[in-house]
C-alpha cells in the first residue's frame, strides 16, 4: 500500500467510525451534528476512493475503471465514456457539462464545433489543448443534448473529484450553467456569476461562459476574454495579445 493509499484509507476508517457511532447514539463530542450530517451526505455521494475503497493511482487507472460504468441510465445508450485529456499534472483544468454526439463517437472532449472554440480560446492564452486538461461533469452523452440530470451528476461528480486530486490543478475554469452549479452552487446563474473566483476541493474556480453559448452570442467573447485574462494572471501567463513594451 502506498503512503497515500494508508492516508485514503486512514481517513476512510476514521468517517465511518465517526458516522457509525452516531448511527448506534454515541457522543462525537469534536465534531458538530452538520458536520456529521456533512460525513453522511458525502458518504452516500462519494464512490471514490472513499466509500467502496477504491484507489486510483493514475488518470489511466480512473479512465479504464470508468470506462464500463453503468452507474446511471446514461450509460444505455452512450456510445463512449469521455474521460477527459490533456496533461496529467495540468495547471489548469477545463470542466464542460456533458460529452456531445461528436464526443460520444469518439471518446473525447470538446471535439464538435464548441470544441474548436475552446481549442482557439485556449491557444489565445498563449496555452495549447495538450497544456491544460479538458473534461466534464458527467462522462457520458446526455440523449438529444438534454441536460444531465441530478442523479446523473451526483452519481459522476466523485469520478470528477477523483481526477481532480490526482491532477492537482491550480486553477478549475467551469464552462457553462451546469458544471457551475454542479462545483460551485445549485443557483448558480451564469450571466449574474460568471467571473468571480471561488473553491473547489481547495482549488480556485472561476465560471465562465460555454463556448456552445459563445456560438450562438458571440458578443459574450469579450467577457470570457476577460475570465481567461483573470485565469492568466493568476498562473503568470503574460497576454500574448498585449502590446510588447
Ligand atoms: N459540450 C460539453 O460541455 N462538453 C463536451 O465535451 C462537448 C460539448
Amino acid at each position: 500500500m502506498s503512503a497515500r493509499e494508508e492516508v485514503m484509507d486512514l481517513v476512510g476508517q476514521i468517517k465511518r467510525q465517526l458516522i457509525n457511532s452516531q448511527e448506534i447514539g454515541l457522543d462525537a463530542p469534536f465534531l458538530s451534528t452538520a458536520r456529521l450530517n456533512y460525513l453522511k451526505k458525502e458518504r452516500q455521494l462519494e464512490i471514490a476512493p472513499l466509500v467502496e475503497e477504491l484507489y486510483f493511482n493514475s488518470l489511466e487507472e480512473l479512465e479504464d475503471y470508468i470506462s464500463d460504468c453503468d452507474r446511471c441510465k446514461l450509460s444505455r445508450e452512450r456510445k463512449n465514456t469521455v474521460f477527459g485529456e490533456g496533461l496529467a499534472d495540468a495547471r489548469l483544468v477545463f470542466v464542460g457539462e456533458a460529452p456531445g454526439l461528436e464526443e460520444d463517437l469518439t471518446g473525447k472532449p470538446f471535439v464538435g464545433l464548441a470544441g474548436k472554440l475552446l481549442t482557439d480560446i485556449i491557444k489565445a492564452m498563449g496555452l495549447t489543448r495538450e497544456e491544460v486538461y479538458i473534461c466534464n461533469i458527467v462522462k457520458c452523452h446526455p440523449p438529444h443534448n438534454r441536460d444531465p440530470e441530478p442523479d446523473e451528476t451526483g452519481m459522476c461528480l466523485p469520478f470528477l473529484k477523483a481526477q481532480i486530486s490526482l491532477i492537482r490543478p491550480e486553477i478549475i475554469c467551469t464552462l457553462g450553467r451546469i458544471s457551475a452549479q454542479s462545483l460551485v452552487k445549485k443557483d448558480f446563474k451564469i450571466t449574474r456569476d460568471r467571473g468571480q473566483w471561488h473553491s473547489f476541493m481547495g482549488t480556485p474556480l472561476i465560471p465562465t461562459y460555454h463556448p456552445a453559448y459563445l456560438l450562438r452570442y458571440p458578443q459574450a467573447k469579450r467577457d470570457v476574454w476577460e475570465d481567461m485574462q483573470q485565469i492568466m494572471q493568476k498562473l503568470g501567463l503574460k497576454d500574448p495579445r498585449g502590446v510588447r513594451d
